[in-house]
């Protein structure tokens, strides 16, 4: 690993090769792990699920059980499906987050009412959730945007003060910690996502968590058509009852074999990209106009996702400039997220909604640029990555 690594790096020194946004990092073990699970007898809904259930649940802490499924977004959908909201029930949703956030909530009939964040974190917090609370609110979507946790405490003060659920998107934020409690614990339900530029890859998929012994209980039967019990329960093979109305999002054993040598990872994968992301951070220290997405507070232990820049005025009219730049520089980027969920045309369109209500999601969503920080960016691409974006922005006046 260690020579191929420095390899990679001088062959990037002599071509200038691009710097990707995201890349899968796969190993030889987790080749073998699939391959192993394919000269087995069983391919979906078997022991690496399992086992991937618990390791996952270890890893977080907090008691909390797990259960694989086929993506984030499907985690959402079981997530409501559960509490069975629906027609005339609000649910605050975070307004700067992934469309799949609000669309769980859409799905269900119930209207998602959006909530702005705050503009150093990305983050709602209680007082913005506060603003936004209608008498019809039943629940709470959060996104712990870009693997910044937000304030859980705050967050789950308001939310039993007012008896409201809470669903903590943390697609991003695997690692990530507020007060040394993992995302995904403090709320009712968490979902991950697996999908292959995040932290953890299983191709597609995602992980369901809850503190809730019956929640979990009750999400285990939604996964896999409202079933009564799995085929390692049946008394008599291929005998079961259906008592719910479920769906099939189960993972297969080939995806939870792949996320379980992920996960043995995971750790120094973290690692890696706090080391990128301070580089890139040093780099841009003392560039005027120009501001990091961040944990402002130090109980708040970020699992750096990517890093967000927000170019303030009079910079902000030149992002599209800067992306061109870094792009032909070879440094990969993105935006997160390139629309307030608002003002997306599904939302727009459906409900109406003026997106200068969403001030700071605004901004984020106009204003930023995300830089590649994964642990497929060596130190070396790093330091260029920090090089070339300060050397830019200086350029931009
Ligand atoms: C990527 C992402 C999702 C979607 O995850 P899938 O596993 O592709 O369904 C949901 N929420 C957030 C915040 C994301 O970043």
């Amino acid at each position: 690993m260690q020579s191929a690594d420095s390899q990679t790096v001088t062959e990037r020194a002599a071509t200038g090769d691009p710097i990707h946004f995201g890349r899968p990092w796969i190993t030889e073990d987790e080749r073998r792990a699939v391959l192993e699970v394919l000269d087995s007898p069983i391919l979906t809904h078997g022991p690496q699920c399992a086992a991937f259930e618990e390791e996952f649940a270890a890893f977080m802490g907090g008691g909390v059980e797990c259960l694989t499924v086929t993506s984030c977004m499907a985690a959402l959908h079981l997530a409501w499906l559960e509490r069975g909201i629906g027609p005339g029930d609000d649910v605050l949703v975070a307004a700067q987050t992934h469309v799949a956030t609000a669309h769980a909530v859409e799905w269900m009939g119930a209207r998602p009412v959006f909530v702005d964040c705050d503009p150093h974190t990305g983050n709602v917090t209680a007082e913005t959730l506060e603003r936004a609370l209608t008498p019809a609110t039943k629940a709470i979507a959060l996104v712990h945007y870009l693997g910044i946790p937000c304030d859980m405490p705050a967050i789950r003060a308001f939310a039993d003060a007012h008896d409201l659920w809470i669903v903590e998107d943390c697609a991003l934020s695997v690692g990530a910690t507020f007060d040394g409690a993992h995302t995904g614990t403090v709320g009712d339900a968490g979902t991950f996502s697996f999908y292959p530029v995040k932290h953890l890859t299983t191709g597609e998929g995602g992980m369901f968590v809850t503190r809730h012994p019956e929640v979990a209980k009750k999400v285990r039967k939604l996964r896999a058509f409202g079933i009564d019990r799995s085929h390692t329960e049946r008394t008599v093979p291929g005998m079961y009852d259906v008592p719910e109305l479920g769906l099939n999002y189960r993972m297969s054993e080939l995806q939870a074999a792949l996320g379980r040598a992920q996960l043995a990872r995971a750790r120094e994968a973290l690692d890696m990209r706090a080391a990128n992301f301070a580089a890139i951070r040093r780099a841009l220290e003392g560039i005027p106009h120009v501001r990091v997405i961040d944990s402002t507070d130090a109980r708040a232990v970020n699992s750096h996702y990517c890093m967000s820049v927000v170019l303030e005025a009079p910079l902000a009219a030149h992002r599209g400039e800067l992306i061109a730049k870094l792009n032909r520089a070879g440094v990969g980027t993105s935006i997160y997220y390139p629309q307030p969920v608002p003002r997306m045309s599904y939302y727009r369109d459906k409900y109406g909604y003026d997106a200068s209500r969403w001030p700071n999601a605004t901004e984020l969503s106009d204003a930023s640029v995300a830089l590649p920080v994964g642990p497929h960016v060596t130190a070396a691409d790093a330091e260029r990555i920090g090089t070339t974006v300060a050397d830019t922005i200086r350029g931009l006046r």
